[in-house]
C-alpha cells in the first residue's frame, strides 16, 4: 500500500528536523535544533566574535593561509556534540549535520561573518560516501547554505588515494602518514572567490591544510574554515 500524504510529510519534516534529543533522546520541544535545553546547555559553544585570531586559526598558523576560522561547538569528551557527532557519522542521521549548519549560519550571519562566496565540504572517498549514504560535510554545508544564501561547491575538490603520479613529490613526503590527497578538478568553479571550506571536527588539521592548499592552488581564491566541534589536540 501507497503511503499517506500525512505520512510522507511526516517523513519528510523528520528528514529536515529530528524529533528527540540525538544525544539524550529526550522529546524535543523545539524542532529546529537537535538538543533539548539540557543538552543545549552541556554543550560549549565555540566564541564566534574573533573568528580571525581564535584556537582555531592559531592551529592552523603558519600552515594554511586563511581569513578566518571557526567551529559550531568545543568537543569535550560525553558532551552531547561528541554523541551527535557520532550519531552523525554512523547511524544514517544526515539531519543533524543539517540542523548544526544552520545554527552555525544563524550565528555567522547575526555576527556579520560575510563575504563568502561559495562553500567546499571536505570530501569522503566515493566508497565510503556510497556506503554511508552521505558525506557528513556535505550535509553540514547545505545546512550553511540554507541560512548564508551561497552555493555549495561539492563537485569542485575530490579525494584520491595517493599515488606517485597524483601529487607532487615534496607534499606526498609532507603528508606521508595520511595516505590521501586532495585534487580540485573543476578549478573554474573556485577561481576569483572566497570559500569556506567545512569538515566535521578540527583535530591535528592534516585533512584540512591539504584540501585547503589544494583550494590556494586556484588563482585569486581566499580562504575562511568551519568545522561542527573543534577537538583538543
Ligand atoms: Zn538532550
Amino acid at each position: 500500500m501507497f503511503p499517506s500524504l500525512r505520512e510522507l510529510c511526516a517523513g519528510f519534516l523528520h528528514l529536515l528536523y529530528p524529533e528527540l534529543c540525538v544525544a539524550c533522546q529526550h522529546d524535543l520541544p523545539v524542532r529546529d535544533t537537535c538538543f533539548c535545553l539540557r543538552c543545549r546547555l552541556k554543550n560549549a559553544p565555540f566564541d564566534l566574535t574573533s573568528a580571525g585570531d581564535n584556537e582555531f586559526t592559531t592551529r592552523m598558523w603558519g600552515r594554511l593561509p586563511m581569513a578566518w576560522g571557526i567551529s559550531a561547538y568545543h568537543f569535550t569528551r560525553k558532551s552531547p556534540i561528541q554523541k551527535a557527532l557520532h550519531q552523525l557519522k554512523y547511524h544514517n542521521k544526515p539531519e543533524i549535520g543539517l540542523v548544526i549548519g544552520r545554527e552555525l549560519g544563524k550565528r555567522m550571519l547575526a555576527l556579520g561573518l560575510s563575504g563568502l562566496e561559495g562553500i567546499v565540504p571536505v570530501p569522503l572517498h566515493p566508497s565510503k560516501e556510497r556506503l554511508r549514504g552521505y558525506n557528513q560535510s556535505s550535509v553540514f554545508a547545505q545546512g550553511l547554505s540554507e541560512i548564508l544564501g551561497i552555493p555549495v561547491l561539492g563537485k569542485s575538490l575530490v579525494r584520491k588515494k595517493m599515488t606517485s603520479t597524483q601529487t607532487n613529490k615534496k607534499r606526498m613526503e609532507r603528508f606521508q602518514n595520511v595516505g590521501d590527497v586532495f585534487v580540485v578538478e573543476r578549478p573554474e568553479l573556485l577561481k576569483g572567490k572566497h570559500l569556506l571550506l567545512v569538515d566535521d571536527v578540527l583535530t591535528t588539521g592534516a585533512t584540512l591544510e591539504m584540501c585547503g592548499l589544494a583550494i590556494l592552488e586556484v588563482p585569486d581564491t581566499r580562504l575562511s574554515l568551519a568545522t561542527i566541534a573543534i577537538a583538543d589536540k
